[in-house]
């Protein structure tokens, strides 16, 4: 309930527009979100990747923002994204870059978001950069996996991230046998009905583990996309990490993780984020993990 009731804050756009009035409230939590947002703009996105590339790390990128209901503005991230794609291009910059269909469409029509994926993915294919599809809620997952279909038909260079807390998930990997590229695994960031989702325990690390075999069955590119490291040590156990998996962790989550990972000589994926809805972003990292808010906290007042 907690996190439901923190993602909720995360959407009232009354909160947001008293945030953006208060330049001192504005500034605050502008601090708290730097450990986790590369910054507002696509330029502060691109150079912290340009730093973790430095680093040894590969990277993702995502422009923050979902459920986009107005088709001007679904176009305007989808153009955003564009441009994001453009210059890692023109910068010779290898990177994945991740995105919400609803942010460029699903949330208004799912024609619309078809449209958008293919144009991105054409483009980013062309420069080289991995374009990636990212899993929200249960309720779209149906219609993200549709449209993601449609798309990863002919290009096997498109990658899906799949949520090891549905229930529906194995059955869902099963049905994109042949189709599509890499799979990004996670656990699920969404509070789900008791139906259709499992919550953290021993039986969703045990999902997890199955769903990463199952998908280096297919042949695939596996990210383990966690920073569990019980689950981090059993893929490594099973001596899947030189054999098509690379770990892939938030930007500004157990860095220290990251850094053991990579001196160990395991492949490691920092996902950075940018955008104007950092705001919205710092609101799901502390739901998801609450200690977070003593660490906003502390980031605030400069400890
Ligand atoms: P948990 O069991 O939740 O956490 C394990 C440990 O990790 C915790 O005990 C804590 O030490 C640490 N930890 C976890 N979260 C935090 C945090 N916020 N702050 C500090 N420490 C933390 N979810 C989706 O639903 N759809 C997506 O498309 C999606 N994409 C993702 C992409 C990447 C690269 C990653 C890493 C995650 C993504 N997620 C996505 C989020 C994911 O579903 C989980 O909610 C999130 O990763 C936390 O779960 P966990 O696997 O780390 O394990």
């Amino acid at each position: 309930q907690a996190t439901e009731a923190l993602k909720s804050i995360a959407r009232r756009q009354d909160l947001k527009a008293h945030v953006e009035r208060t330049p001192a409230l504005n500034g605050l939590l502008r601090r708290a979100a730097a450990r986790y947002v590369a910054g507002a703009t696509r330029e502060e996105g691109i150079e912290a990747a340009r730093r973790l590339l430095a680093k040894g790390y590969a990277v993702s990128l995502e422009y923050i923002g979902e459920n986009t209901t107005d088709a001007a503005e679904c176009e305007a991230a989808a153009g955003e994204m564009a441009a994001l794609v453009g210059e890692l291009g023109e910068l010779g910059i290898t990177a994945r870059v991740s995105f919400d269909l609803s942010h460029i469409g699903l949330a208004a029509d799912d024609g619309l978001a078809y449209e958008q994926l293919l144009r991105l993915t054409r483009h980013a294919r062309e420069l080289g950069i991995e374009p990636f599809v990212s899993m929200e809620e249960s309720a779209k997952t149906g219609r993200i996996l549709d449209v993601y279909k449609r798309a990863a038909i002919s290009d096997s260079g498109i990658g899906i991230t799949l949520q090891a807390h549905l229930n529906r998930t194995p059955g869902d990997l099963a049905g994109l046998e042949g189709i599509g590229g890499p799979i990004r695994i996670v656990k699920g960031a969404y509070q789900e009905p008791a139906e259709v989702a499992i919550g953290r325990s021993e039986a969703l690390n045990e999902r997890y583990l199955q769903l990463v075999e199952a998908a280096l069955a297919q042949g695939r590119r596996v990210s383990v996309a966690t920073h569990d490291e019980a689950l981090i040590e059993a893929v490594i156990a099973r001596g899947w990490a030189s054999h098509g998996v690379e770990f892939e962790l938030l930007y500004g989550i157990r860095p220290d993780l990251a850094g053991k990972l990579k001196a160990s000589g395991y492949p490691v994926r920092v996902y950075v984020t940018y955008g104007e809805e950092w705001y919205l972003y710092l609101c799901h990292r502390i739901a998801e993990f609450p200690p977070n808010l003593y660490r906003a906290l502390a980031d605030v007042v400069g400890e």
